[in-house]
């Protein structure tokens, strides 16, 4: 089959000839139609210091998808062939303290589809069946293609109550705003999102962000007077992974207000922790989606109108997969989708 294979330690990403995967045991054979591209995949195109520590090649990467059931493996007792879906791209043990406990999105052991073990970009996927979603029929494959991304936005916004709050999120890439849309459909009272990259700010606001701002050009704390904003936000989202929007998230926080982290700050991070001990704030890593009740949220809340079709800027044949590297690389995009 055809697949995205990163065989070689360099930049780059290549189309290569590779074996079918076989449908055994507990698991599913999906055949893909639609892919979105990661963050994570942009960080393994360009070989980065994370890449380089973290995955074993040849490897097939990708993670966001939606396709068809093609076969399944001899115990697998919920899905048959031709059904439409999605995957949750962690794998986990299943045996460990938490997921005994139900609270599998903290396994310990947690591999990742497309990172620790081949991925999504391809003509085939498998997968266990417990880590399959099926898709309502009322949803469109281009936006369940990027349901992993969703739901780290809808699992960090709906890690506080969300209704009736001010909100601000640090960064404006995909998934800062897809965060923007669920907490304007959960009820936020102001949503504001800070980037430095115009594009992604002028998506926020067709999203219904309260303000978009460039941090290049204006401070946070200027929104306040004209939103009504007292002393500071309620809760964060930090979505940038950027040490300068993270601090500048802790000096615009009242105090007993709340932040999810989603981006990955580099280990240099100084942060003034003064903002958190003396106005007593609350931090929280978000890693993934719950399993599975972020999935039925994310889909339910489709279901009953959070539009994503702002959060999809191109919509590219998997032949120009470099093209869509490319673009990726600008920034100058919000999710590319490739059809299969
Ligand atoms: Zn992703
Ligand atoms: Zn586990």
């Amino acid at each position: 089959m055809k697949a995205l294979v990163k065989s070689i330690p360099k930049a780059g990403i290549w189309m290569e000839e590779t074996p079918e995967p076989i449908c055994d045991s507990n698991n599913v054979k999906i055949k893909i139609t639609h892919t979105a591209i990661c963050g994570t995949d942009l960080h393994i195109y360009k070989w980065d210091d994370w890449a380089q520590r973290t995955l074993k090649l040849p490897l097939i990467i990708g993670h966001e998808f939606c396709g068809i059931i093609e076969e399944v493996g001899p115990s697998v007792t919920h899905y048959k062939p031709g059904q439409r879906v999605s995957g949750e791209g962690h794998i986990t043990c299943g045996f460990c303290r938490n997921c005994r406990a139900g609270k599998r999105h903290l396994c310990e052991f947690t591999k990742g589809v497309g990172v620790h073990r081949d991925g999504a970009f391809a003509e085939y996927i498998v997968m266990p069946e417990s880590n399959i979603w099926l898709i309502d029929e009322s949803i469109p494959s281009e936006i369940a293609s990027f349901f992993d991304p969703l739901g780290n936005a809808v699992h960090s916004a709906l890690s506080y109550r969300v209704a009736g709050e001010d909100i601000l999120i640090t960064g404006a890439g995909p998934i800062g705003l897809m965060a923007v849309a669920v907490c304007n459909f959960i009820g936020a009272r102001n949503v504001v999102i800070t980037d430095i990259n115009e594009y992604r700010l002028k998506i926020a606001k067709k999203l219904g962000a309260s303000k978009t701002i460039n941090i290049t050009k204006k401070s946070i704390n200027d929104c306040y007077s004209e939103l009504g904003i007292k002393s500071g936000f309620d809760i964060g989202l930090e979505m940038s992974g950027n040490s300068t929007a993270f601090n500048s998230m802790l000096e615009n926080m009242y105090h007993g207000g709340k932040i999810a982290l989603l981006g990955l700050l580099p280990n240099s991070t100084i942060i003034n922790w003064d903002n958190i001990i003396f106005k007593g704030l609350k931090l929280k890593g978000i890693y993934g989606r719950e399993m599975y009740e972020t999935w039925y949220k994310m889909s339910e809340m489709i279901n009953s109108g959070l539009d994503m079709s702002n959060i999809m800027t191109h919509k590219l044949s998997i032949d120009q997969y470099q093209k869509a590297f490319d673009i990726m690389e600008t920034g100058n995009c919000g999710k590319i989708v490739l059809e299969w």
